[in-house]
């Protein structure tokens, strides 16, 4: 019979079967281009939090090429070169590769094959109205000319998380609507075909800022292919322009006018990114950001102070990044060993889940 394992403990599913439920993670990144702290705080950290609680039985990370292309397709040679600067970002941060396996999703070939069945459980209209697609499609300027394939992305991720029958899946808030998405094809999978399929929970970031970190423009989320970023990357002086650079408060002219915090940048990242100790160690004055933000609110406070501070604290948080990405780029061929390695995992184990897709539908003639 077959087995999955919830929290460790056996659960009596219908029909009699025992049924076990291993934790899995899985989640993963488009290689559009190097990692941001928009990543980082949405995705990246809680990942490596959760790699580390020891709590999973599989964790997958996946290099998103093939994804990449549906809105790429023209400029290949930009996505082959972004799954090192991916793969040197999740080192980075601290994924283990003792711990999670990395892979390319395009060497990964039943994520296609179970993409194309999934295709005929949802409809044109439903992905028309998935709130993400809608303004990405908006943004790029794609409206009637959307590749299909780009189209289908939402189906085609409905595959990378229930090929590795995952129960976890760490992304920002703009992916909400694909595990919607993704967990509607599952209950029609399942209802069609019988149960087969694992039940994905989306798993969010609980600091509210942290949830979508806006650009340095302030106006859309921070994102690769907007240009509005700080790339994980960045060394020192880079990081240190942009901050300098960001957008705060338009009304906020003079040091003693009222500024507002309410879509300030500034404070938006503050948010995300403060630690308990970081007044204590770099501006003493105030015991908290909600003295800061009331001081900033009341007026005699000019943006350039802040904006001081949060380089402080942002370079405090960005400097063990900055130095292991260092080492792992003196150790390219290491790190083209552990995406084959990951990657070759990671097929046998879709593999597996596509052969029982299969037998389920009853297409598993020979
Ligand atoms: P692209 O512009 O190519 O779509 P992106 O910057 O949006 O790139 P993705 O690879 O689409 O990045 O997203 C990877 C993960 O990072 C997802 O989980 C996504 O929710 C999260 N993420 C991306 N941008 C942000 C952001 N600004 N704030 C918080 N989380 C983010
Ligand atoms: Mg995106």
């Amino acid at each position: 019979c077959r087995r999955v394992i919830i929290d460790s403990i056996l659960v009596d599913k219908p029909k009699g079967v025992r049924i076990f439920m291993k934790k899995i993670i899985l989640t993963g990144d488009r290689p559009t281009g190097r990692l941001h702290i928009g990543h980082y705080v949405g995705s990246l950290s809680e990942r490596v939090k959760l790699q580390n609680t020891g709590a999973f039985d599989e964790i997958y990370f996946m290099i998103a090429d093939a994804q990449a292309l549906t809105d790429n397709a023209d400029n290949p040679e930009k996505v082959r070169q972004n799954i090192m600067q991916v793969a040197l970002d999740y080192l980075a941060v601290g994924i283990d590769p003792s711990k999670a396996t990395i892979f390319i999703q395009s060497q990964v070939p039943a994520l296609a094959e179970l993409t194309v069945y999934y295709m005929n459980l949802v409809t044109v209209s439903r992905v028309q109205r998935n709130p993400t697609v809608k303004a990405e499609i908006q943004q790029k300027n794609f409206e009637a000319s959307v590749p299909v394939g780009f189209f289908c992305y939402p189906i085609s991720q409905a595959a990378d998380i229930t090929a590795f029958h995952a129960t976890s899946v760490p992304v920002g808030e703009d992916q909400e609507p694909m595990l919607e998405q993704c967990r509607e094809i599952v209950h029609k999978f399942n209802e069609v075909y019988g149960e087969t399929l694992t039940m994905p929970e989306i798993y969010l970031s609980k600091n509210a800022a942290r949830l979508r970190l806006p650009g340095l423009d302030g106006k859309a989320k921070m994102s690769k292919s907007l240009g509005n970023c700080i790339y994980l990357a960045d060394d020192e002086k880079t990081v240190q322009q942009k901050v300098m650079s960001m957008y705060t408060d338009p009304t906020h002219l003079k040091v003693s006018d009222p500024g507002h915090i309410e879509g300030n940048t500034v404070f938006t990242y503050l948010d995300a990114f403060i630690k308990p100790d970081s007044f204590e160690k770099y501006w003493p004055e105030y015991k908290n950001l909600d003295e800061l933000k009331a001081h900033y609110q009341r007026g005699g406070l000019g943006d350039v102070k802040i904006k001081k501070f949060l380089n402080k604290v942002l370079q405090e948080e960005l400097r063990p990044i900055r130095e292991r990405r260092a080492y792992w780029e003196e150790r390219l061929p290491e790190v083209y060993e552990i995406l084959k390695e990951g990657s070759a995992k990671a097929a046998a184990k879709a593999q597996q889940t596509l052969d029982e897709v299969k037998a389920s539908m009853r297409i598993d003639y020979f």
